[in-house]
C-alpha cells in the first residue's frame, strides 16, 4: 500500500463527465490499495473567466480580491470530484485548501506555500476515504485566501505529496509525458521515460509549459518523485501499465536514467534583444541601464557588454517581446542621464536552448551545438550557458530549422 498524490488538471476536469473519468480513475488506484490524495485543478478556462471578470470591474483588480474570486474554480472541481467518487460509493471528501490548512505567505496571486498540516488529512486516510484538496490556494496567517499564481495546482500537489512524504505524486495532464521537443515542431520528438528534476527546471523555465516552475523546485528540493502521464487515456487502464507511463522526474543517480548527453531542446520564439550603444564604461554601468528596467518589472534574461573602445561599450540584453516597447521607452528615458549614444533593438529573435546534465561530464556540447547552426548558416547573435544548459539567440525566421537541425545532430529521436 502506497500514498499517492494525482494532479488533474484544467482539461482533465473540463466537464462532468470528465470529472466522473477522473473519478473511476482514481477509485480504480484506491481499489488496488492505495491511499489517495487528490488536487484538481479549476475547470478548464474557468480561472480565466474568473479573472476576467474581476477585470471588468477593476482593470487592476485589488490582489486580495483577485484571490477571492480566482481561487473559487478548484472549490467547484473538488465538490464535484467528490461527488463523483461518492456516486460511484467510494468514500470521499474534499477541502479548500484553508480547510486543510495550506499555509502561505499573504503575497497576493503569487504566494508561496510555508506549511502543510496533514493531521485532518491523515485520519480522513485512516477512515478509508478518498481525500480531495484544492488546487492553487493556501491561507495566509490573517486567514486570507491566497493563491500560487498560474498553473499553481502542479505546485500544490507536490508540495502536499512532500509533506505527506508520499510515495509518488502523478500529475494527470492532456499530454502524455515530457519530450525532447515540441513535437509540434520536430515530428521525430520522442517521450523521455525519464528525466532529472534540474533538466525539468530548466526546460520548465525556458517555457515548456508542461509543469509549473515551482513544482519543480519543491519536488526537487524535498526529493517527491513526480511523474508526468496521460489523463485521456481509458480510465480503466491496467494500473500497472498506468503506474510505468508518461515520463518520470528523477535525480541523476538513479538507474533508469538514460545516458543521454542532451535530454532536450527548449525553445521560445517571443524573445527581444535591446542594444544601448556608446555607454561610457565606468562601474555602475550595468546598474544604471537595468536598474530602471527591473522597476518598471521588466525581466531580464541574456546580457553581453561588449569590450570597450575609448572608453565606451554597447551593452545587449534580452526581454520577453511582450516587454521589448515598454524597455525601449524606460531607456529611451534614461539615455541622456547615461551618456549613451543611442538605443536600438530588434523584435523578431528566438532563443533555443539545449539543456542535458550530461553537459558536466561531456566536453563538446557547445562545439557540436555551434557547428550544426553554422553548417545551416545561421548566425548567433548571443550566447548563454549554465551547468546544464547552452542557450542561443537567432534571428526568429531560422527557429524551426534550427530546432530540427540540433535535435537531429543529437540524435534525440534514438532512445
Ligand atoms: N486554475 C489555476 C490556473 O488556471 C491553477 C491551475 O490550473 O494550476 O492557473
Ligand atoms: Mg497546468
Amino acid at each position: 500500500m502506497a500514498l499517492i498524490v494525482h494532479k488533474y488538471g484544467g482539461t482533465s476536469m473540463g466537464s462532468t463527465d470528465r470529472i466522473k473519468n477522473v473519478a473511476r480513475r482514481v477509485a480504480k488506484w484506491h481499489d488496488a490499495g492505495h491511499r489517495i490524495v487528490v488536487v484538481p485543478s479549476a475547470m478548464s478556462g474557468e480561472t480565466n473567466r474568473l479573472i476576467a471578470l474581476a477585470k471588468e470591474i477593476q482593470s487592476q483588480p485589488d490582489p486580495r480580491e483577485l484571490d477571492m474570486i480566482a481561487s473559487t474554480g478548484e472549490q467547484v472541481s473538488v465538490g464535484l470530484l467528490a461527488m463523483a467518487l461518492l456516486a460511484i460509493g467510494k468514500k470521499a471528501v474534499s477541502y479548500a485548501g484553508w480547510q486543510v490548512a495550506i499555509k502561505t505567505d499573504s503575497a497576493y496571486t503569487k504566494a508561496r506555500i510555508q506549511s502543510i498540516d496533514n493531521d485532518k488529512v491523515n485520519r480522513d486516510l485512516d477512515d478509508g476515504k478518498i481525500v480531495i484538496i484544492t488546487g492553487f490556494q493556501g491561507v495566509d496567517d490573517l486567514g486570507n485566501i491566497a493563491t500560487l499564481g498560474r498553473g499553481g495546482s502542479d505546485t500544490s500537489a507536490v508540495a502536499i505529496a512532500a509533506a505527506m512524504k508520499a510515495d509518488e505524486c502523478l500529475i494527470f495532464t492532456d499530454v502524455d509525458g515530457v519530450y525532447t521537443t515540441d513535437p509540434r515542431v520536430v515530428s521525430e520528438a520522442r517521450r523521455l521515460k525519464a528525466i532529472t528534476f534540474e533538466e525539468m527546471l530548466e526546460l520548465a523555465s525556458l517555457g515548456s509549459k508542461v509543469l509549473q516552475t515551482r513544482s519543480v523546485e519543491f519536488a526537487g528540493n524535498y526529493r517527491v518523485p513526480t511523474r508526468v502521464l496521460s489523463s485521456l487515456t481509458d480510465p480503466m487502464l491496467d494500473i500497472e501499465e498506468e503506474a510505468n507511463s508518461g515520463t518520470l522526474i528523477s535525480f541523476e543517480e538513479d538507474k533508469h536514467m538514460e545516458q543521454a548527453v542532451i535530454s532536450g531542446i527548449a525553445f521560445n520564439r517571443d524573445e527581444a534583444k535591446i542594444t544601448v550603444l556608446g555607454v561610457p564604461d565606468r562601474p555602475g554601468v550595468a546598474y544604471h541601464i537595468l536598474g530602471p528596467v527591473a522597476d518598471a518589472n521588466i525581466e531580464v534574461d541574456m546580457i553581453i557588454q561588449n569590450q570597450s573602445v575609448e572608453g565606451k561599450t554597447d551593452f545587449t540584453f534580452t526581454v520577453s517581446r511582450n516587454d521589448y516597447q515598454r524597455a525601449i521607452d524606460v531607456l529611451n528615458g534614461t539615455r541622456e542621464e547615461l551618456g549613451a549614444a543611442s538605443v536600438t533593438g530588434d523584435a523578431k529573435v528566438s532563443k533555443i536552448s539545449v539543456v542535458g546534465v550530461g553537459m558536466r561530464s561531456h566536453v563538446g556540447v557547445a562545439s557540436q551545438m555551434f557547428r550544426t547552426l553554422s553548417e545551416e548558416g545561421i548566425n548567433i547573435m548571443m550566447i548563454s550557458t549554465s551547468e546544464i544548459k547552452i542557450s542561443v539567440l537567432i534571428d526568429e525566421k531560422y527557429m524551426e530549422l534550427a530546432v530540427r537541425a540540433l535535435h537531429k545532430a543529437f540524435e534525440l529521436e534514438k532512445a
